[in-house]
């Protein structure tokens, strides 16, 4: 069964449908309520994706108790620490990684309950923090740690603003939830907080942790900030929203495919050196073989194959190429298409 994880936000109190932002939200291809919710820009039925928490493919993994009742962590590796929300619908995953010196905190989770007094307690060494990418359901914590690390991109400074409750509210309605929201959480003034960034990085670079070397590689795309971690000496790739196992979804303004294409063909050719993939949503690690199968539809998909569905807005079009699913939007394979109004 495929899941499908995906956020998407039109502003309607702004400017008649335009595209604020996607990014990942949970479900499951055969569930209509919730696919259809998402694509309409509202949290989805939980009453599908609640039965499937916790995920099979994350409970084999031990699990490792931290305070509260929030977030529930999997050690999946020596040092390595998937730190999951599985009670909000984006079920967002941001991961530990611990070395003999210091620690990368990569993704920080939506920031509905405080991520820092989780990481303390799987960690005493220095933690840096790098996001996978700018969306907001990643970045939510940034503003709990001093030592945040950051692309000089334009589309990564833009959103360190932060987001205004009104951007971020469907993120906390009821239906948002398995059962009820954190009870430390003020829903009613969620907003994605602002964060300071301590240090730019660029991609080639590399963090040292002491046994363990983290290379950070360019994966434009989902966004043009999206980056991928590779840990090269024990064959792990954390990929953020570059892959994970559902929905692709490229009809946000800043997602490029023509840039997918060339990212994916580059990690697809790293997948015979990995051990495991380990994504930003949903499900904790993944084979590195799923690596060319998405290399290869998103080929596939940019040749006008696939098995295509216009979406109900006909703005949006579903694509199939095998098990790999993607939301593309129609203008962009129109060249003459008028540019979406802003
Ligand atoms: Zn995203």
């Amino acid at each position: 069964m495929r899941d499908l994880r995906r956020r998407a936000r039109w502003a309607t109190s702004t400017s008649a449908a335009v595209l604020l932002f996607a990014c990942g939200r949970t479900g499951d291809g055969t569930d209509a309520a919730k696919r259809d919710s998402a694509v309409n820009g509202t949290a989805p039925s939980p009453t599908s994706w609640c039965a499937k928490i916790p995920r099979p493919e994350n409970v084999r993994f031990p699990r490792v108790d931290v305070p509260g009742d929030w977030h529930e962590v999997y050690r999946v590796e020596p040092g390595v620490f998937a730190i999951t929300e599985p009670r909000q619908f984006q079920e967002a995953i941001a991961y530990l990684i611990v070395g003999d010196s210091s620690a990368v905190l990569f993704d920080a989770g939506i920031g509905l309950v405080p991520l820092a007094p989780v990481v303390q307690a799987l960690t005493s060494r220095p933690v840096r923090v790098l996001n996978s990418h700018s969306h907001f359901d990643h970045v939510g914590a940034n503003h709990e740690f001093e030592q945040v690390l950051a692309l000089d991109l334009p589309f990564t400074r833009g959103n360190e603003g932060g987001k205004p409750h009104g951007d971020v509210a469907d993120e906390v309605v009821p239906s948002a939830f398995c059962g009820a929201p954190p009870t430390t959480a003020d829903t009613a003034a969620f907003r994605s907080r602002p964060w300071r960034v301590a240090r730019r990085v660029t991609v080639g670079d590399t963090l040292s942790l002491g046994g363990r070397v983290l290379e950070i590689v360019a994966a434009p795309g989902h966004t043009p900030d999206a980056i991928v971690l590779l840990d090269r000496s024990n064959g792990l790739l954390f990929t953020g929203d570059t892959f994970y196992e559902s929905q692709l979804w490229f009809f946000a303004d800043e997602t490029d495919i023509a840039a997918y294409d060339a990212t994916m063909s580059r990690l697809a050719a790293l997948a015979p050196s990995l051990r495991r993939v380990l994504p930003a949503h949903n499900t904790v690690s993944a084979a590195p073989s799923r690596l060319a199968d998405v290399a290869n539809a998103v080929q596939v998909l940019r040749d006008g194959g696939g098995v295509r569905v216009i979406d109900e807005d006909g703005v949006r079009e579903a694509v199939t190429v095998g098990d790999v699913r993607f939301l593309v939007r129609r203008a962009r394979a129109a060249a003459t298409a008028p540019a979406r109004p802003q």
